[in-house]
């Protein structure tokens, strides 16, 4: 069975290319039956954020990318922190030592550092000259007991190379004698990432390795310790790189990386996950581009991953969580799933008691203007409070409403609020036939006469139809806020 991982290092909020690396993995194990374990590599302590993992665990989770083994859940391979399996990467390093596949360096770091920069100005690729790799048995056994602090030394062959089926490269080979003997075990007994990740997906039974591109240069080291272990390697494919608009790497600095923020601002997870599942990968002949987590799991695979580098375009998330807004608001379910989300940000910024009725009509008349269900506090608060018509936007809008239309609605109240108080509120058809009554009774164009009452309603030039959302508010807040405004 195919048994995947997500394993990311603790060191800070999970990313969108995070986000891809677990989706994927994640699929494949639902496509295919199988199992996707999440496992913490956490051996670099000087790399180590509090809290980092819990955070880490909420995205996921709020992502639906539920692990099927974990930290939290447990599994046949417990414990899932790497820093609580140390003394499996011990034994490891000593058999790899005892075959002749690894050694100790116990080079001091003021000779490694020498070392490096005269081997530079040599012109070497290789930043370590094997040094320790030729001491005899009896200059290792000084050491030892002089207690000499040392590493563990990867040594790799000088010569020849290492050719690997990539699913997303192809074929890619690499030279061995580009390849330092990388440190896998440090001098505090903690291996480093690629000794730890090798005995971890080897022991955890880790049949396919989905990963970010950045890994591809350590996969020969990591195919030459499986072959030292003599254990059968997993099937790699490496993803693109994630780039901003401007095509530089996507970074902290460079836009909107975390997927935190990405939550904050409201985006839902499924758009989310449609949205970087698109980064690396299409769902080939069927086309669509709206997808949840049931159609990602349906159409998923490693046929149609690509390679060429993908840009992480906001816009873009923008239009697809709109998509899957609208058709959240389609059933029943998806409406009030969404009026649950939408009334935390309602209650705690404008209006208290708003009722899920109440959201949910709000959602339905104003879901086809926005992008995200915060635009509905940020962008329709007179849903839930009196228009502000002291905003410099709102002052503006009102010289520019001030025609004949104007006079009539605000210095003649009766015209207006009047029949108003007669109107029947129940149905948005009788509030449009009502106000192009009044407009062909008076002589005034019907969209002026709505500029004026959306501006009376609303505060605003933009929104739902006016009719609509004058129906939503209902007569008594219509009334009051036209009584309000003309007095
Ligand atoms: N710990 C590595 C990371 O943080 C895992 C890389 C891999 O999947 O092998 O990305």
């Amino acid at each position: 069975p195919v048994r995947v991982r997500f394993a990311p290092s603790p060191t800070g909020q999970l990313h969108l290319g995070g986000l891809r690396t677990a989706l994927y993995n994640y699929l494949l194990a639902r496509k295919t039956n199988g199992q996707f374990l999440l496992r913490i590599e956490d051996t670099d302590q000087t790399r180590y954020v509090p809290g980092a993992v819990e955070k880490l665990m909420a995205s996921l989770s709020w992502a639906g990318i539920v692990p099927d083994e974990g930290p939290e859940i447990g599994g046949p391979h417990s414990p899932y922190y790497q820093s609580e399996r140390t003394q499996l990467y011990l034994d490891r390093a000593n058999q790899l030592i005892k075959d002749g596949h690894a050694y100790r360096c116990f080079c001091s770091t003021e000779r490694l550092s020498s070392i490096r920069e005269q081997r530079k100005q040599q012109g070497h690729v290789l930043a370590y000259d094997k040094h320790c790799s030729h001491l005899t048995g009896k200059q290792i056994q000084s050491h030892l007991e002089s207690r000499v602090p040392f590493t563990v030394r990867h040594n790799v062959p000088l010569e020849g190379s290492t050719t690997m089926e990539d699913l997303v490269h192809g074929r890619v080979q690499f030279q061995h004698h580009v390849l330092d003997d990388t440190i896998l075990l440090k001098s505090d007994g903690f291996p480093t990432y690629h000794l730890a990740n090798v005995v971890d997906d080897h022991a955890m039974g880790i049949t396919h390795v989905l990963r970010g591109e950045e890994w591809l240069p350590s996969t020969p080291k990591h195919l030459l310790l499986y072959k030292a272990f003599g254990w059968t390697a997993p099937v790699f494919g490496h993803l693109p790189l994630l780039l901003n608009e401007n095509r530089a790497k996507l970074s902290k600095r460079s836009g909107h990386v975390h997927v935190e923020h990405y939550i904050d601002q409201g985006y839902l997870p499924e758009a989310v996950n449609n949205f970087v599942a698109l980064l690396g990968w299409h769902p080939g002949q069927s086309q669509e581009e709206i997808m949840d987590m049931n159609d990602l799991v349906r159409l998923f695979d490693l046929n149609h991953l690509h390679r060429a580098a993908a840009v992480v375009d906001p816009m873009k998330l923008g239009w697809i969580n709109k998509q899957h807004l609208l058709r959240r608001a389609e059933s029943p379910d998806g409406l009030a799933s969404l009026v649950d989300d939408l009334a935390p940000l309602v209650q705690q910024r404008l209006d208290k008691s708003a009722s899920s009725q109440y959201l949910g009509q709000v959602i339905s008349t104003v879901k086809d203007r926005i992008r995200v269900l915060k635009d509905i506090p940020d962008l329709c608060s007179y849903f839930f409070v009196p228009p502000d018509y002291t905003r410099p936007e709102a002052e503006t809008l009102k010289r520019k409403l001030k025609q004949n239309v104007w006079q009539l609605v605000v210095e003649d109240p009766d015209t207006v609020l009047k029949p108003m108080q007669q109107l029947s509120f129940e149905e948005p058809g009788s509030i449009k036939d009502w106000i192009h009554t009044l407009s062909e009774d008076h002589g005034v164009k019907a969209n002026h006469l709505m500029m004026v009452l959306r501006y009376i309603m609303t505060g605003t030039s933009v929104g739902a139809g006016v009719a609509d959302t004058m129906h939503v508010l209902g007569k008594p807040i219509c009334t009051s806020r036209l009584q309000n405004f003309v007095k």
